[in-house]
């Protein structure tokens, strides 16, 4: 651990959590943010920079929390904080629009439309060099300002579109934090073992279905027993809020097939997997068939946060212009925003996508599996049972023998190991999620100083998991 030279300690860590509680719920403002799972005392950041954030006492870390996925490229990059001072002095908020936002809702079409850039964590020896998009899936996108409202409103269509009540959901899956959303869900409820919300009221739960992740028969069950009544069906494109779950193979083009049979909308969340997992987020993947099996499908409508946002509040939907095109003002279904596409955020997210080159998810390939692969053999050495879990450049450990496929078999591991392990890497200066059922966030700043750095650690780290 490093002290930051420009940065003067004016509090510790454990004055500035003890000031914080007097005034704000548990002195957080997201739950995870506590620590309740790992214990000890949450670093209160003052400043971040590629790989490394600093916290009040002057401390640096490098960082493997990445803002929960929007620091693709790493803190504070230079072309996008440059961006944001621009269009900051040019205008906060309008509340009118801004060409930048059809700008950025083009740049996540192509994107996500295009074949993905290949890297060393998402090769394809069957890719063919044409860049003809396998299937166009977004027709049109709303920005919206946080992942929880793009995925409450593309419920909301999706009962519009089609006139029924209920939603299908996965148990672990972690849409956001809207009433329908919360039922078995994955993230912060995972993390503090709670099953869903209080204050969330029955009929609204009566009106959502959770099924086993990955169980095809559920799926056929529940539609045989519902499909008339069922609207939508939500996915994450692969499961990352319950650590890493990837989808079993064909398992979305399944999905795909059975939800159209019913006659409802497929809605796949790539919030968290949007050009992260791969430049084209995981459809990407799939439908190029650098995931084998996945070919021939394609999302009804798509959720999108994090990256599109370089850090700033954004977050969008798209998808099947029949669908999309029922928002108001064309449509009867309602969606609206003060901060809307934000003039800050979208230039926020402009920059952060016309960054995000091939170099780019390159070197966040190489970063991914180079830990990934040291995390193994770290844990390994010392008899840890583990399995490390990808989806792309996603990655995440379970301490248990066997990959985990759904919810059930995620919560049967040895969490136990994980605070442990999660305070040795602290201490020795790496910040790792504070939450053994999340995702590590890699970036292209992770330069070889940075990832030797976490190399060295993963040795100590995995011997206090042992213990
Ligand atoms: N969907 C997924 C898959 C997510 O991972 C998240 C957040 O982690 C959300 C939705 C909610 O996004 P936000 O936190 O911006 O509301």
């Amino acid at each position: 651990m490093t002290t930051h030279p420009t940065t003067k300690p004016t509090l510790t860590n454990a004055e500035a959590f003890a000031r914080a509680r007097n005034s704000i719920p548990g002195g957080v403002n997201s739950p995870v943010r506590a620590f309740g799972s790992v214990g000890g005392t949450p670093r209160f950041l003052v400043s971040a920079r590629g790989p490394y954030v600093t916290d009040v006492e002057g401390r640096d870390y490098v960082d493997l929390v990445g803002s929960w996925g929007p620091a693709l490229l790493g803190h504070t990059h230079p072309a996008v904080v440059e961006a944001v001072q621009q269009a900051a002095a040019r205008g906060l908020s309008f509340g009118a629009s801004t060409p930048g936002e059809t700008e950025l809702a083009e740049i996540i079409r192509a994107r996500y439309s295009a074949k993905p850039f290949t890297g060393p964590g998402c090769r394809s020896d069957e890719r063919d060099d044409d860049d003809t998009p396998p299937i166009r899936p977004l027709e049109r996108v709303r920005l919206v300002s946080t992942g929880t409202e793009a995925t409450m409103t593309a419920i909301r269509l999706a009962r519009g579109f089609t006139g029924r009540d209920l939603l299908v959901k996965f148990a672990g899956h972690y849409h956001g934090h809207s009433d329908s959303l919360l039922a078995e869900a994955g993230s912060g409820l995972a993390t503090l073992s709670m099953p869903g919300s209080a204050g969330i009221t029955e009929a609204t739960a009566a009106q959502t279905l959770v099924l086993p992740y990955n169980d095809l028969d559920a799926v056929r069950a529940a539609f045989a027993q519902h499909g008339d009544r069922i609207g939508g069906v939500i996915v994450e494109a692969a499961a990352a809020n319950m650590g890493v779950v990837p989808p079993s193979r064909g398992f979305n083009r399944a999905l795909s097939h059975l939800t159209h049979e019913i006659g409802a909308v497929l809605i796949v969340d790539e919030v968290l997997t949007g050009f992260r997992a791969s430049s084209a987020g995981w459809w990407g993947l799939e439908a190029s068939n650098i995931v084998p099996d996945g070919m021939g499908w394609s999302p009804d409508l798509v959720t999108f946060g994090k990256v599109i946002g370089g850090g700033l509040p954004l977050a969008a939907l798209g998808g099947r212009a029949d669908i999309l095109d029922r928002l108001a003002p064309l449509g009867p279904v309602y969606q609206a925003g003060t901060l809307s596409g934000n003039p800050v955020a979208v230039a926020a997210g402009i920059a952060t996508m016309r960054a995000a080159d091939a170099a780019v998810y390159e070197r966040v390939a190489y970063v991914a599996d180079t830990l990934a692969a040291a995390l193994s053999e770290a844990l390994a050495a010392e008899g840890v049972a583990h399995s490390i879990q990808r989806a792309g450049t996603l990655f995440s450990v379970a301490f248990r023998e066997g990959a985990p496929r759904n919810y059930d078999e995620v919560r049967q591991q040895d969490a136990f190991r994980y605070p442990a392990f999660f305070h040795a890497a602290l201490d020795a200066g790496v910040s790792l999620p504070p939450s053994v059922f999340e995702a590590w966030f890699v970036s292209a700043a992770h330069d070889d100083t940075a990832v030797n750095r976490i190399l060295e650690v993963l040795p100590v780290a995995a011997r206090a998991a042992a213990a």
